[in-house]
Parts: C-alpha cells; sequence; structure tokens
C-alpha cells in the first residue's frame, strides 16, 4: 500500500426515483427562498416546470446556459441574479448548466442545489472551466463545489440515446484517469472501479432500451461515483487533451471524452498496465484502451475526430497546446507521440493497430 492523503468533500446527495419534489424542502432546509432556476433553452420545459413547482420559492429562470461555460453568457446570468435578488441558483441540466452555476457562485458564493439529467460529473467536483478568447482556463474553489446534488434518475429517461453513449464515456474516463493518477488513494481507486463497472452494465443496457429504469438507476449512480473521483484526485493526459480540443476548437465535451478516451489510456497503458487492470477487467478485454475502443463501437458511439469537428490541420496546434502545459502524466508527455495519439484518434484507428490511412 502506498502512502496517500485523502480530502474528503462535504456535500448532500439525494438519490433516487421521483427525487425532484424534494427541491422545495432542500431550498427550505438551507434556509432559502429566492431560488434562481437555470437550464440550457433545450430544458427550458423542464426548467418551467420545475420553478412551477417550486411556486413562491423561485424568482426566475435563466435559460442560456451554454457549454464551455462562456465568461459572457455568466455575465448576462449574473445581470439576472442581481436584478432578482436571487439568494441561490438550482442548476437542471448537464454539465453547461451545472457550470453557469458554478460560475455564478465562484462570483457570488450564492448556494448552489444541483439537479444532473447527463453523466458529466461536474456536480460533485469544485472545478469550473470558463472559456474567454477561446482558451479555457480551470478553476478550482470551495465555493465552486455545489452543496446538494439531486439525482432523480426520471429525468435522465429523455436522455437521447447517442448523448446517454458518450455522457457515460465521459464519466468512465474520469474513473479512468482517478485509477492512476498521482494523488490516487484507496477510497477513491474503489469508488472508480464501481462507477466503471456500473456504467458497463449499463450503456448497453439503455443503448438496447433507453427506457431501462434498472440501466438509468446504475448509469446515475455510475455517474455520481465517477464525478466524485474528478472532484477528489487530479487527472491527467486524457482530460488535458480534451480540455485542449473543447476550449480551443470549440470540440462538443461527452464525444471528444468518448473518441480520446481509448487512445489516451492505451498511451497510458504503457506505463501503468497493472492500475488499469480493473478497466480491462470490468470489460473482459485484454487492455483497458483497446476494450474501452471495442466497448465504445459496440454502442455506436463517434469514434473518429474528424466526425466531431476537428480538422485535420489543427492537430499540429492541439498537439502543441497540450504539451505548452502538460499535466502529470504517468506515462511521459512527448509533443510526437501525442501528435501521432491525435492522429489516430482523428482517424478512429483502433489503439495498437496497423496504421493506414
Ligand atoms: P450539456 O450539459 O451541454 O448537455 C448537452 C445537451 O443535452 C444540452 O442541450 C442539454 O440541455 C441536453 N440534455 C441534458 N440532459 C438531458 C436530458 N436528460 N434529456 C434531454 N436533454 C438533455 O453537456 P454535458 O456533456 O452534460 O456537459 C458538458 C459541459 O460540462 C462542458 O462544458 C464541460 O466542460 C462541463 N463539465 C465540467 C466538469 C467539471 O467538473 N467542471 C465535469 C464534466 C463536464
Amino acid at each position: 500500500m502506498q502512502s496517500f492523503v485523502y480530502q474528503a468533500l462535504s456535500q448532500r446527495v439525494v438519490f433516487g426515483f421521483g427525487t425532484l419534489t424534494t427541491i422545495g424542502d432542500e431550498l427550505k432546509g438551507l434556509g432559502l427562498s429566492r431560488a434562481l432556476v437555470l437550464s440550457t433553452p433545450q430544458q427550458r420545459d423542464s426548467a418551467n416546470a420545475l420553478a412551477e413547482q417550486l411556486g413562491d420559492l423561485a424568482v426566475g429562470i435563466y435559460d442560456r446556459a451554454t457549454m464551455h461555460t462562456p465568461v459572457e453568457v455568466t455575465e448576462d446570468a449574473m445581470a439576472m441574479v442581481r436584478s432578482l435578488g436571487a439568494d441561490s441558483v438550482v442548476s437542471l441540466g448537464g454539465g453547461s448548466t451545472t457550470g453557469l452555476g458554478k460560475a455564478i457562485a465562484l462570483r457570488t458564493d450564492l448556494p448552489q442545489i444541483v439537479v444532473p439529467t447527463s453523466y458529466a460529473g461536474s456536480e460533485a467536483t469544485p472545478i469550473l472551466g470558463e472559456t474567454e478568447n477561446g482558451i479555457k482556463a480551470t478553476k478550482r474553489d470551495n465555493k465552486i463545489l455545489p452543496e446538494v446534488i439531486v439525482y432523480d434518475v426520471d429525468l435522465t429517461l429523455t436522455l437521447p440515446a447517442s448523448m446517454t453513449v458518450t455522457s457515460g464515456m465521459n464519466a468512465i474516463a474520469h474513473a479512468v484517469e482517478a485509477l492512476y493518477t498521482q494523488d490516487r488513494n484507496p477510497i477513491i481507486s474503489m469508488l472508480a472501479q464501481q462507477g466503471i463497472e456500473a456504467l458497463v452494465r449499463a450503456l448497453p443496457a439503455i443503448h438496447a432500451d433507453s427506457n431501462d429504469r434498472e440501466g438509468r438507476s446504475d448509469a446515475l449512480f455510475g455517474a455520481w461515483a465517477c464525478g466524485t473521483c474528478l472532484g477528489a484526485v487530479g487527472m491527467a493526459l486524457h482530460h488535458k487533451l480534451c480540455h485542449v480540443l473543447g476550449g480551443s476548437f470549440d470540440l462538443p465535451h461527452a464525444e471528444t471524452h468518448t473518441v480520446i478516451l481509448p487512445h489516451a489510456t492505451a498511451h497510458n497503458e504503457r506505463a501503468v498496465a497493472d492500475l488499469l487492470a480493473p478497466v480491462a477487467k470490468a470489460l473482459g478485454a485484454d487492455s483497458a484502451g483497446g476494450g474501452l475502443w471495442d466497448f465504445a463501437k459496440g454502442l455506436d458511439a463517434p469514434m473518429t475526430l474528424a466526425e466531431i469537428g476537428m480538422e485535420e490541420a489543427d492537430l499540429d496546434r492541439a498537439a502543441d497546446l497540450a504539451c505548452a502545459n502538460p499535466y502529470w502524466n504517468p506515462q511521459p508527455m512527448v509533443r510526437d507521440e501525442i501528435r501521432q495519439l491525435l492522429d489516430d484518434a482523428f482517424w478512429g484507428r483502433r489503439p495498437g493497430a496497423e496504421r493506414q490511412k
């Protein structure tokens, strides 16, 4: 057993079916009575229904949450927070909506209740990635960590099949990197394994039937477990690459994680195959990287950077950006190897396969 330091985060978690009805009591429990409900434009109807359910406890809805948390959107929402005298935010949606709530909390220290409807896991972390002038910068602050998470499995039944798969792969990515990160510890490694196993069970079940309630419950539990890993320990190469590709090339978040994960995992498997063995085992595969690639392909996930909007001409700049301020990584981040990894991901080659365009 290697020595370790583990800092637990303080957060209240309510998990189940139909838990949306508890949000009024959660607000009252925190002494709050003027909540601003946040959503994306696509989830405005759900936000309306929640605001109606909350009655006088909700003072309004801001529905322009946007991926990668652009600072100008946060400033627009901040004007509403001030004009309505909101004393809290209730973020209903995926990571984009959670990100907006966190950005408001960072500026105001207002309490947040998050109702996650995807598997991104942001609700369980004190981390915020904000984008300004094409650069995504990550901040870590206790003000960013939401006070309460209300997981209502019912709300995930509408998550489209394709996004269920990519969002689930996004969650798995947090747990994979938690297994080998520099500050890994036994509690988080156990949670990482549980999260991966739950999602490996759940995603094929939901892929076959998006109304599979047990699968949906497993997947949301897995998302919480994997998100908790992301909040508790540092990440490495995989998250660095996705951060660069999302922030500087505006690639979609969950899809980018899905395409990159098998390649980043295979790259690091050269150094820490022992730490990645639980991933291969959960997948019933010989290797973690190859197993993740096969798993994603079997779920009809996007497999190439090309199909999610990357230009081949930008791969050099992406490799440069990734290596400019590299995260700690178990396998050294050599620029030419990272450029090759991006090429493999661009064309969607299976890790370890012969390279031919
Ligand atoms: P998202 O929140 O943008 O959601 C994608 C789309 O799906 C949106 O239109 C959303 O309204 C819709 N949607 C979500 N749940 C739905 C449901 N149940 N039914 C129908 N539609 C639904 O995407 P995401 O992948 O969840 O989040 C990505 C964002 O989260 C990125 O900005 C990323 O940086 C951030 N993130 C941050 C952290 C962190 O710890 N800071 C962790 C993970 C992700």
